[in-house]
């Protein structure tokens, strides 16, 4: 089927990623549909709330930070008219899903939402699209320092070998290297760590075990 000069002049504004769902559901289709909206203004969004046709001021037809919109609304067509018939939106759908599948991009129908049924609605997922510049400035969960620590008391292998090494190297005995981060270990990385960093822990983040393992680079370089 053919999107019309309006329904493409609708996507306008709106992420690439989901134009091209779009355009690919609309070759795959059974159902015919067009698009009646896509990139909304705050003020038409607080309008829609106010009339009850939408229940959110966090809209993802709302530009995002980045200037695009991430959702777009359909309607089906039948013999040229508009239809709300809700089995025609399924169909609808099914393309949408078989679509943002070939082309790999995460996409969310507003039909499959809990709340409320929305069948005309489709949108890129907050958490994969989260509408900021580029990935790079997307909010990242912030780590705990104990997922941050690579070795802790316990911790075993190769790390804690290099680790225990870089610690005998500058002089704080963590005993032969055996790769088992125990008592003696932690007493040297205590000790090591209140020497280097003025901070006394037995966690080894990446940021401590490079500060050891610099430490220790230039110990080794001063005594060749
Ligand atoms: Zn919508």
């Amino acid at each position: 089927m053919q999107l019309t000069q309006a329904s493409l002049k609708r996507l306008e504004g709106v992420h690439p990623d989901l134009v091209k769902v779009v355009k690919r559901a609309a070759e795959i289709t059974a159902q015919p549909f067009q698009i009646t909206e896509g990139l909304r203004t705050l003020s038409r969004q607080r309008e829609l709330v106010r009339k009850g046709a939408s229940r959110t001021l966090k809209s993802r037809h709302i530009a995002a930070p980045n200037g695009l919109g991430h959702a777009i609304d359909v309607v089906a067509m039948i013999g040229g008219r508009v239809s709300w018939e809700v089995p025609l939106y399924h169909r609808i759908a099914d393309a949408f899903k078989r679509a943002a599948r070939e082309m790999g991009v995460p996409l969310e129908w507003g039909g499959d939402w809990a709340s409320f049924f929305d069948g005309p609605h489709f949108q890129l997922p907050w958490a994969t699209y989260p509408g900021v510049h580029s990935v790079k400035d997307a909010p990242m969960p912030q780590p705990t320092p104990r997922e941050l620590a690579t070795l802790v008391p316990g911790s075993r292998g190769d790390a804690v070998k290099a680790l225990q090494d870089n610690l005998n190297r500058l002089g704080f005995s963590a005993g032969k290297p055996d790769g088992d981060f125990g008592p003696r270990t932690r007493a040297a990385v205590q000790a090591a760590s209140a020497t280097l960093t003025g901070k006394e822990t037995d966690i080894v983040t990446v940021a401590l075990a490079e500060t050891i393992r610099k430490a220790a680079a230039k110990a080794s370089a001063r005594e060749a």
